[in-house]
């Protein structure tokens, strides 16, 4: 299988693996691209060698947080968890074949599934592309404010220098007045 397939494949009721190795590796990557955390669970042996006939392969929020009477009949404090009593898991039987086939899968999950962490690299990406974008967006605003602040400056330089200007001709204008007055007073006079 390639990796793409892997990442997409659901398991399915009948599908066989080499070794119960290999269907935990499938379980794994499957609750990776799915964003759930894989556990394996209970097995079965056989009475007579030991060996693993059939396991489980389930969500790490499978089972409830319950009370566990020990062997004393001592209550066991509940430990603090996480579990939520998800029922998605797959069951893995060995087969007469020498393969292992899942028999039974179980894909509804009751909790909200993790992004991957690929897809929060993903979008962890684009955050710093739009602050980047941000960034020059607020860099262009500021030159255009700077460039504002410029036009500003050279207009209140130049009413200055008009107002300047304007109260030097009123002041010639009065200084002609006064002038004209006393030409006038002169031919009066
Ligand atoms: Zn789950």
């Amino acid at each position: 299988m390639s990796v793409e397939d892997e990442s997409t494949t659901e398991p399915r009721e009948g599908t066989k693996f080499e070794s119960e190795e290999a269907a935990k590796m499938f379980y794994d990557d499957y609750s990776r691209s799915l964003g759930f955390v894989m556990r394996v669970m209970s097995c079965r042996r056989s009475e007579r060698d030991g060996r693993i006939l059939a396991r489980r392969f389930g969500c790490n929020k499978e089972g409830h947080c319950v009370t566990v009477r020990g062997k004393s009949g001592s209550v066991r404090k509940p430990r603090p968890s996480t579990r939520e009593g998800c029922k998605a898991m797959i069951h893995v039987k060995y087969d007469r074949s020498g393969k292992w086939v899942v028999t039974k899968f179980a894909k509804e999950h009751n909790h909200p599934l993790v992004v991957e962490p690929r897809q929060a690299r993903q979008s962890l990406d684009e955050k710093d592309k739009r602050i980047r974008e941000l960034t020059i967006e607020l860099r262009n605003k500021k030159r255009l404010c700077a460039a504002y602040k410029e036009q500003l400056d050279a207009f209140a330089k130049i009413v200055e220098e008009h107002s300047d200007r304007m109260s030097k001709k009123v002041e010639s204008v009065v200084e002609n007045l006064k002038e004209f007055e006393h030409i006038q007073l002169e031919f009066i006079a």
